[in-house]
């Protein structure tokens, strides 16, 4: 039996993670936590019977304890109960599937108490990589990627010598709006850019496939995890989302991982590996797919992919403001406050006025993003 503890649980991530626990009947989910559905975090409550479950806000949390109070289930409030979730004895993998920089403390606690991550919320690698990554190595504890980029290319490894990597070839489907240029972008609706062309995904995450900001975060990832030189990752989209990440090596020889855009596959790879378990979604039909094809990124249109390069070779506390600012302005263009192209607008003008610290430490890093939210505050 695995003991998993799932952060976000009422989300995309979380939903789906839930999935597999009711398919494998030797995952046992001990803890959920998440921001302030209490309906559904009820429902899942009876459900999987965690002996503990948080809840961010505070009025939500409360109403919890009510509805559950018949349950047994302990609950918890705010960033101390994340953390207490994250520590606890009884978890061996944290799944962490929370959306932004939150992810970071939790991360760092279930890592310090030796818990194996099960890793979706790549805000936290993207600001804080230099401090989880080496803090996972010293606890040698692993850090799995969930993100389907990122399984592929970890997949693409198995057996090889890192040493002999000679590229990550990141994919991207290009988004909603792949093709356009700027000018087609400036009236872009909200519902426009919610409409992903391969990936049911959260609402953030979508309008960042939109910008292309979630590739330029996955290579931030990517650098982290696989701990590779920025100029060895190139992104390359491929519209059809069926090659999920490959690597090439020394050889010339390039190594992909390919499959239907099924997010349950890589969750379940990271929470299963190195076993691979039976999946009930649709499977690869080459026939009937016909063809693959690639391009290159469109870094002038999409400017937010070439914001990610910049941000990644400042390094130390740029990520964080890159990461910030888009959440910030990713949730203006949700509430139609500002236009689709103020989203990369507004990250580079935050990313001009800051002056970088070079290792920063978490309360740095947290400091900044209010810095950047207050910033953004001020120009909109
Ligand atoms: P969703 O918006 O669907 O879900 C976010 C989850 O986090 C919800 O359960 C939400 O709770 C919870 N949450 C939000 N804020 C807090 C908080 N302060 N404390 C505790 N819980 C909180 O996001 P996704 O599942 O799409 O994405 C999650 C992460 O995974 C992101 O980092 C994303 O980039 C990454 N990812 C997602 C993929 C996808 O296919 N969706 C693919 C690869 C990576 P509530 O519902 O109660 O507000």
């Amino acid at each position: 039996m695995k003991r998993i503890a799932v952060l976000g649980s009422t989300g995309s991530i979380g939903t789906q993670t839930l999935e597999i626990v009711r398919q494998n009947n030797d995952l046992q989910v001990v803890a959920l936590a998440a921001g302030r559905n209490v309906e559904r975090m009820e429902q899942q409550i009876r459900e999987f019977r965690p002996l503990t479950a948080a809840m961010w806000e505070e009025e939500a949390c409360r109403d919890l304890r009510t509805r559950v109070a018949d349950t047994g289930t302990h609950v918890c409030c705010g960033m101390e109960g994340l953390l207490e979730i994250a520590a606890m004895e009884e978890a061996e993998v944290l799944v962490t599937a929370v959306v932004g920089m939150i992810g970071i403390r939790p991360t760092i606690a279930a890592i310090e108490s030796g818990k194996a991550i099960a890793l979706a919320n790549k805000e936290t690698l993207v600001t804080a990589g230099h401090i989880i990554m080496p803090m996972a190595a010293k606890h040698h504890v692993p850090v799995l990627p969930v993100d389907s980029e990122h399984s592929a290319i970890f997949q693409s490894m198995n057996g090889e010598r890192k040493e002999r990597i000679e590229k990550i070839l990141l994919t991207a489907s290009g988004g909603p709006f792949r093709g356009k240029k700027r000018e087609e972008l400036e009236n872009i609706r909200v519902e426009d850019a919610l409409k992903h062309p391969n990936w049911a995904m959260g609402r953030k995450i979508t309008i960042d496939s939109a910008t292309m900001v979630n590739k330029g975060l996955e290579v931030m990832e990517a650098k982290w995890l696989f701990g590779v030189e920025l100029d060895r990752i190139e992104v390359v989209v491929h519209p059809q989302s069926i090659i999920h990440s490959m690597v090439e090596y020394a050889d010339g020889a390039v190594m992909a991982q390919l499959g239907m855009p099924d997010m349950k596959l890589p969750i379940a790879y990271a929470l299963f590996y190195p076993d691979r378990r039976p999946t009930e979604g649709r499977k690869l039909d080459f026939a009937a797919l016909g063809q693959m094809t690639f391009e290159k990124p469109d870094p002038e249109t999409f400017t937010g992919l070439k914001l990610a390069f910049e941000a990644a070779r400042a390094g130390g506390s740029m990520p964080t403001v890159y990461n910030a600012a888009n959440e910030m302005a990713v949730s203006l263009f949700l509430d139609r406050k500002i236009k689709f192209l103020q989203i990369p607008e507004l990250i580079e003008a935050c990313m001009r006025q800051h002056k970088v610290l070079a290792k920063p430490d978490v309360e740095d890093i947290l400091r900044t993003e209010q810095e950047t939210y207050e910033y953004i505050r001020c120009l909109c």
